[in-house]
């Protein structure tokens, strides 16, 4: 049979166990479950999408039919975890994570901070190089190549991209995710001010290429999957009046925001003095039209209680960049404490390259360790994320934060099928586990005397087990929008 001869998939269901976090610190799973994704391109509002989702269902190809029973069997593929290994737990799918906050172009220097570096020199000395280099195009296509696929790799279905002042390194950027298959926003960078000579543009420059990069994006790309993102890269990057005109251009557009805020206390006493008629950082965001339900503030580590209170009155979301603020020694972000406050868009960055990993998962464990910290420091337990709570930041913290909860971060009717199957014994996997450690499906223990006094894992076990042990090489495949883009 050749490629074309070859019967097109319209319906693909997925079985086997399902783990999610729909609410803060909740970890539901569920098991022998079958997900139905409709995969017809003529149906273009279902496409992708979740059709239906039961619980103990013993026969996928069975319900799928009694879903339509119009479907027939060889348009159907029935997509079961890779293995069960004897019936134990050791496989199941998760959503995919969200990156709400990474700099693609950055990725070189991934692992590069430098002993003493804090934010302001560490921009001058390693960053804005980098990023002025990705305007040699051939330098753009291998680094966006790179970060794309290896985000993928790592399990991530949505990233949130800032790339370079460069319109068409940016653009090939976007083509790029379309390869992959990833969700992304990407940001070209508008900056006008109190940047290097060699990496900076004047406001109508700015201006003008992030209408064509908007425009490109919208009408020539065409691409569900690519948004744009109005990016100015942080205040002190930029004048008064190109902060008006592209917060104009994202309300007429309902563009999402994206920057920076609030990361370190040299930064903020910067801002103080460029920006006397503010009342605070935040504010200058506010006052200068860029603040609103579609803003994505990366860092807001050293909020004052005002801004606190400004941010959850226009309802902007905040990206926890944990591995980022402890390597350049920006703060630890009271993230339950926000919570606490009436904050609850939150979802976690990897900060590429200030962040050393493109990992949505090693971010998770950074922030699981920067609360316990903040717990020491303030002896107040209160100030701890649980595994649990930390999943939800990587997914569905994530999809409220970038507005998209009723399409992304968990699994639901309606939403995309963004998914990655997690494998504790892959054949490259590093985690040791044994076989009396990991519950059966049915829940059976092993009849073995000596193991009478040992407490079996739970599933709950198996998820922490996973969330500290594990890399990505426990990722075996990822699907966005239903489509499998790594196998
Ligand atoms: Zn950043």
């Amino acid at each position: 049979m050749t490629f074309s001869d070859e019967v097109k998939k319209t319906f693909i269901t997925f079985y086997g166990t399902f783990v999610d976090t729909p609410e803060f610190g909740s970890l539901r799973i569920r098991k022998d479950t079958a997900v139905g994704v409709c995969m017809d391109v003529s149906i273009p509002d279902k496409f992708g999408k979740i059709q239906f989702i039961v619980e103990d269902c013993k026969d996928p190809l069975k319900i799928t039919l009694q879903y339509d029973s119009s479907l027939i069997e060889e348009n159907i593929q029935i997509v079961v975890h890779s293995t069960n290994y004897d019936n134990h737990i050791n496989t199941f799918f998760f959503p995919g994570f969200i990156d709400t906050h990474i700099h693609a172009s950055q990725y070189p220097n991934c692992g590069i901070l430098g002993n003493d570096s804090t934010l302001l020199d560490w921009l001058n000395k390693y960053t804005f190089p980098t990023e002025a280099a990705l305007s040699h195009l051939p330098y753009a296509e291998k680094v966006y190549d790179k970060v794309v696929s290896r985000t993928l790799a790592n399990g991530t279905t949505t990233a949130t991209y800032f790339t370079t002042i460069d319109l068409e390194a940016s653009k090939i950027m976007a083509k790029t995710c379309v390869m992959h298959g990833q969700r992304a926003l990407i940001g070209k960078v508008c900056m006008d001010s109190n940047s290097p000579d060699y990496y900076i543009e004047t406001c109508k420059e700015s201006v003008s290429s992030l209408v064509e990069f908007v425009d490109y994006i919208e009408n020539e790309l065409c691409e569900p999957l690519i948004q744009p993102i109005v990016t100015p890269r942080f205040a002190p990057s930029c004048s008064r009046n190109l902060m008006e005109k592209i917060g104009n251009l994202a309300k007429d557009k309902s563009l999402h925001i994206q920057t920076h805020l609030s990361e370190n206390f040299n930064e903020i006493n910067w801002v103080k003095e460029l920006f006397p008629e503010c009342e605070s950082y935040t504010d200058v965001y506010n006052k200068y039209g860029l603040l609103n339900h579609r803003t994505i503030l990366a860092h807001s580590i050293h909020l004052t209680a005002e801004e606190i209170d400004l941010i959850k009155l226009k309802q902007s979301g905040i990206a926890h960049c944990p591995i980022s603020n402890t390597s350049l020694t920006s703060g630890e972000c009271p993230i339950k404490q926000m919570y606490t406050d009436g904050i609850e868009k939150i979802g976690l960055g990897t900060d590429v390259s200030a962040g050393y990993s493109c990992s949505i998962l090693e971010s998770a464990k950074a922030a699981f360790s920067v609360s316990r910290h903040l717990a020491i420091k303030k002896e107040n337990q209160d100030a701890k994320l649980s595994v649990n709570e930390c999943l939800y930041l990587a997914t569905m913290g994530g999809a409220k934060v970038l507005d998209m909860e009723k399409q992304i971060g968990s699994f639901e009717i309606g939403k995309s099928f963004d998914c990655q199957e997690i494998d504790l014994r892959s054949p490259t996997s590093t985690i040791d586990i044994f076989e009396w450690q990991v519950p059966t499906l049915s829940g059976t223990k092993p009849k073995i005397t000596q193991l009478n006094k040992l407490e079996a894992f739970d599933i709950n076990d198996v998820i922490s087990k996973w969330f500290f042990n594990a890399d990505d090489r426990n990722v075996v495949k990822v699907w966005v929008n239903g489509h499998n883009v790594k196998n």
